[in-house]
C-alpha cells in the first residue's frame, strides 16, 4: 500500500494531490486539424504554385510526443531523405533532430514541427516502379487505412490497385499516383471514427494540447498512468488499473464515449487540458473510472484546477454537453483540485 496515496472517489475521499508531471503544460499548441501555418510557415523560397498546393492540402501537424502510424510514415520519409533514425513510431528527440536537420537543409523554419511546408518538401510524388523508404511510408499508411499491402519498399502492380481503391474511397482522382493530396489523405487529417477505440486513442496521442500524466499523485506504477492507459488503448489492449486500487491489476477497455469526449474538449472546445487519471490511481470500488468511463482533469489552459482563473466551470459544462452525466469539481467534496467527468454506465 501507499500510505501517502490520496483517494478521489466522487462524493467521498480526500483532496487529490497535484500531479507533478504537468510543469510543461503551459506550452500550448495547435489542435489537430487547425491551421498550421503559424507553426510551419511556407518557405519564402517555395514556388507560388507549390505554396498554393501546400495550403490547399490538409496535412496533419506532427510534433514531439506524437506516436503512431503517421510518425512511422514520417520517419520512413526522413530516412528516404538521408536522415539516419530508427523507425519506431515515436516522435522523440532523434526524430525532432532529424526534422530540424531536414528543415534547415530545405531553408524552412527549423522548429522541429512537421506541418504543411515540411510535408510538402518531405513527401515525394510516387508511382508504380518506385522503391525505397518513401514507398514504405506509403505502404505503412495504406495498411493503416485498410488496404492490405506488404511494407517492403517495393511498388509493384498490386499496390497501384490499392492506391486507386484508396483514392476512390477518398473521392480523389484515382490515378494511382501518390502526390500531395493523396499523401495528406493517407496521413489522415480526418477525424478518427467515433466508434474506433484504438483510432480515438491514437488521435488523442497526436493532438497537442492534451497532456496525459506519466505519474500518479500518490503512488508509483508506470503501467497505469493516464498516458500508458491511452498508449495501451492505441495498441489495441485494455487500460491497466493500479495495483493499490480497489480493482487492482486489471485491464479495462476505455469507453469510446469518454475517449470522444476527451478529444473534443480539445478539438471542439479548444481547452488545453491535462489528464491526471483514467483507470489508474485509487478510486472507490464502484467508481466509473474502473469502467473506463471517467476522466480526471487537473490542469486547464495551463492553470491548476482550483487556482484563480482556471476555467473549470466551463470545462465541466463542456463535459456535460459531451454526454458526461457525473461531473464534479471545486465545490464538490474531494474535487477541489480536479474536475471529474464520467459518462453513463
Ligand atoms: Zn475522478
Amino acid at each position: 500500500m501507499f500510505p501517502t496515496l490520496t483517494r478521489h472517489r466522487p462524493g467521498a475521499g480526500r483532496l487529490v494531490a497535484a500531479a507533478l508531471t504537468v510543469a510543461t503544460l503551459a506550452g500550448g499548441g495547435l489542435a489537430a486539424g487547425s491551421p498550421a501555418t503559424a507553426a510551419d510557415p511556407a518557405s519564402p523560397q517555395a514556388a507560388p504554385a507549390a505554396r498554393a498546393e501546400a495550403a490547399a492540402v490538409a496535412w496533419p501537424v506532427l510534433r514531439a510526443g506524437a506516436r503512431g502510424t503517421q510518425v512511422t510514415a514520417l520517419q520512413h520519409l526522413l530516412v528516404a531523405r538521408g536522415q539516419a533514425i530508427a523507425v519506431d513510431g515515436v516522435f522523440g528527440r532523434a526524430t525532432t533532430g532529424a526534422v530540424k536537420a531536414f528543415q534547415r537543409a530545405q531553408r524552412l523554419t527549423a522548429d522541429g514541427v512537421v506541418g504543411p511546408a515540411t510535408w510538402g518538401k518531405l513527401a515525394p510524388t510516387l508511382r508504380q516502379g518506385a522503391r525505397g523508404p518513401a514507398v514504405r511510408a506509403a505502404q505503412t499508411l495504406l495498411r493503416a487505412r485498410g488496404q492490405s499491402v506488404p511494407v517492403d519498399g517495393v511498388w509493384a502492380a498490386a499496390m497501384t490497385t490499392k492506391v486507386k481503391a484508396f483514392q476512390r474511397a477518398q473521392r480523389l482522382t484515382a490515378d494511382g499516383v501518390i502526390g500531395p493530396r493523396t499523401w495528406a489523405a493517407l496521413l489522415g487529417a480526418k477525424p478518427a471514427p467515433a466508434g474506433d477505440r484504438a483510432a480515438l486513442a491514437r488521435a488523442i496521442l497526436n493532438t497537442s494540447g492534451i497532456t496525459l500524466a506519466t505519474v500518479h499523485p500518490g503512488g508509483r506504477h508506470p503501467g497505469s498512468t493516464a498516458k500508458q492507459n491511452i498508449i495501451d488503448t492505441a495498441n489495441g489492449r485494455g487500460a491497466l488499473t493500479s495495483p493499490w486500487s480497489d480493482v487492482p491489476n486489471r485491464r479495462v477497455p476505455l469507453d469510446t464515449r469518454m475517449l470522444n469526449g476527451l478529444l473534443k474538449l480539445r478539438t471542439q472546445h479548444g481547452y488545453r487540458i491535462a489528464v491526471s487519471e483514467l483507470v489508474g490511481g485509487d478510486h472507490g470500488s464502484t467508481s466509473r473510472h474502473y469502467k473506463g468511463l471517467a476522466i480526471d482533469i487537473n490542469y486547464i489552459n495551463g492553470r491548476h484546477v482550483g487556482d484563480r482563473g482556471a476555467p473549470h466551470r466551463a470545462v465541466m459544462s463542456a463535459c456535460r454537453g459531451l454526454g458526461a452525466t457525473e461531473v464534479l469539481g471545486p465545490g464538490d467534496r474531494g474535487h477541489s483540485r480536479h474536475v471529474h467527468c464520467a459518462w453513463p454506465r
